[in-house]
């Protein structure tokens, strides 16, 4: 088995729904916001980052061509096929670690105490959930509400899917 849990990624502004679903998963995941292709490909040669893009420009690049650098072009406009074309196409596992890193910053996340959230989430929230963690440079906090059981709940669902693709020898 490959070993994937060091695996991280870059993703162009063109396939942006992607970073969240990978910090889901508990991928380092940057998301590139420029226009600069150059600095994009650049970045993800010194970190080591896997490219994921709509843009076949990069594809043609040598640094890409020759292997040196691995990118993915991702073929639908849906993100939800983009994320199950990523799986697919490195095999991930689909065992994710949720309240790893922060969806909206890709930072590390920190466990808190019930005792140090109270008064920053809504009451309900605080009545009926144990387990927070924060971001240290957002401080938006996490617990497993509502939005996150969708997104848990999808990505079983993209793992369910490949189990299958896999028992049929398609892949
Ligand atoms: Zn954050």
């Amino acid at each position: 088995m490959r070993l994937i849990s060091s695996l991280k990624f870059i993703v162009d502004n063109n396939v942006g729904k992607l970073a969240k679903w990978l910090r889901m998963m508990g991928y380092d995941t940057l998301f590139f916001k420029g226009s600069d292709d150059s600095r994009m490909v650049s970045t993800a040669l010194d970190e080591e980052r896997v490219i994921l893009t709509r843009d076949t420009q990069i594809m043609k690049r040598r640094v890409v061509t020759s292997g040196r650098l691995k990118a993915i072009l991702i073929k639908s406009d849906k993100p939800e096929l983009q994320m199950q074309q990523v799986i697919n196409d490195l095999n991930l596992d689909c065992q994710f670690r949720p309240f790893a890193i922060c969806l909206e910053c890709n930072q590390p996340l920190l466990e808190r105490s019930k005792q140090q959230v109270e008064g920053q989430v809504p009451p309900y929230v605080f009545q009926t959930q144990n387990q927070y963690v924060e971001c240290p440079v957002c401080h938006r906090i996490y617990w497993r509400g509502t939005h996150w059981q969708r997104m848990t709940s999808k990505l079983k669902k993209f793992g369910e899917y490949q189990q299958k693709e896999n028992s049929d020898g398609r892949i």
